[in-house]
């Protein structure tokens, strides 16, 4: 019996102690995926949660992913797309790519809709203060602001030491400015989206345009540079847009807004949690998909697999299984893409010309089986990516 009240006693004490069961770090893309998912279990399973964000208004996202089944978001989708455009100074193509379709979702009503959920619960709380520091101390999670130590069971969170990239020997950057445009007469095909336009000039980098039209007179035109310097000036930028506007589209726009941004790519071992016990989510957690960015998909994936951990009494998160043969094909293209970025147009090129379009996005959602991977990779030149195999090998010995 005295056993029993001293663990009683003992687990009270630190309950008391705690400010929640769970703190998730970052209300961005991955923590907000997160809460959503947690608020699907039973209080008693979760406890309360506190959320810790640092930005009372968030920067502008359009977060675009492809889709062939029912999913989570569906509802917050505002447009798709069942026809994907690629060019590059020799080729023009156009596939329909059911049963898959290219969604856009608007992270102003991304943000909406998980605000809206996290006012209805009263088992969350948000503070907005900058998180500095992780500690532990007898299993107990330490998160510090600028204000105060909150304690907690579990900790998750998105933020990313960009500063711990930079050692690893790839890293490079796909940065964007795209213009939301309207166009005095309709001019866009409102079901074709631009996945990847590489006939404008590389300049030594790897260029592209992205077009995605919202109506006939509504788009969103975005040249991406993936780069060894994660930035270009404004007036850069805009020489790359005016330039391809006026080439391709004969009309007046208006500009109704305008997009930038820079994200990681690298091959950098990210760990699947930190010193301190802090499970890393989305950015953190290396979701972001190294040779082209993408992440959405990623991170609802991991959000599952976080689910199934939290649920399960005696969990070891680890890394999400299969990304390993794909973390290897994404180191390969990354040493093309820093090493001989001029190739990455005639690589493009041969994998959309050669290839299905729903292939390709299988396999870049790392969908595809092993065999469908050796056909498509049969369609690439060949010398090239062995020479990276070679390097691969080389660096890791
Ligand atoms: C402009 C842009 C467009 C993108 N478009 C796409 C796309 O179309 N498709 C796709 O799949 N991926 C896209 N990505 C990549 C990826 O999906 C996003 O970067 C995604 O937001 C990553 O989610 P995250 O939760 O890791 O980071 P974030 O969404 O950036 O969330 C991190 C949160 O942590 C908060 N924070 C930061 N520091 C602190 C601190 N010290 N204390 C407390 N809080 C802090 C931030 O305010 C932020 O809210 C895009 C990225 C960018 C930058």
């Amino acid at each position: 019996m005295d056993t029993f009240y001293f663990i009683f006693l003992f687990y009270l004490f630190f309950s008391l102690m705690m400010d929640a069961n769970i703190i998730v770090v970052g209300g961005g893309c991955a923590g907000m995926q997160l809460i959503n998912a947690l608020l699907k279990l039973p209080v008693e399973q979760t406890g309360d949660i506190l959320l810790i964000e640092s930005n009372l208004h968030p920067a502008h996202k359009s977060w675009c992913f492809w889709t062939s089944k029912p999913s989570e978001y569906d509802f917050l989708i505002s447009k798709y797309w069942s026809v994907l455009n690629f060019s590059s100074s020799s080729s023009d193509l156009k596939k329909e790519i059911a049963p898959y379709r290219y969604n856009y979702i608007n992270s102003e009503r991304f943000f909406e809709y998980h605000h809206q959920l996290i006012d209805q619960s009263s088992r969350i709380k948000v503070v907005y203060e900058n998180v500095r520091q992780f500690k532990s101390e007898n299993g107990i999670k330490q998160v510090i602001t600028s204000n105060k130590c909150y304690q907690a069971n579990h900790v998750y969170s998105s933020l990313l030491d960009a500063g711990s990239l930079e050692s690893n020997k790839l890293l490079l950057w796909q940065h964007f400015k795209g213009l939301f445009v309207k166009s005095d007469r309709p001019i866009f095909r409102s079901n074709q989206a631009t996945i990847m336009d590489f006939s404008i000039p590389q300049d030594g980098a790897t260029h592209f345009m992205y077009v995605l039209p919202f109506s006939e007179t509504e788009a969103l035109i975005e040249f991406t540079s993936f780069s060894k310097v994660d930035s270009y000036t404004d007036y850069t930028y805009n020489s790359y847009l005016e330039k391809y506007i006026s080439d391709k589209f004969d009309c007046t726009f208006e500009i109704i807004r305008e997009e930038k941004g820079k994200i990681p790519m690298t091959n950098f071992d990210f760990p699947a949690v930190s010193e301190h016990g802090v499970i890393q989510i989305g950015s953190a957690a290396g979701l972001i998909k190294p040779s082209t960015g993408y992440a959405f998909n990623r991170i609802s994936r991991h959000t599952e697999y976080l689910i199934q951990c939290f649920l399960n009494p005696n969990p070891t998160i680890g890394k999400m299984k299969g990304l390993a043969r794909f973390h290897f094909y994404d180191s390969l293209l990354l040493q093309i893409i820093q090493n001989e970025p001029e190739k990455v147009a005639t690589i493009m090129d041969q994998l959309f010309s050669r290839n299905s379009f729903n292939k390709i996005l299988t396999f870049l959602d790392e969908h595809s089986s092993v065999l469908e991977e050796m056909s498509l990779f049969s369609t690439l030149p060949k010398r090239l990516f062995l020479k990276q195999v070679l390097k691969y090998v080389q660096a890791k010995i």
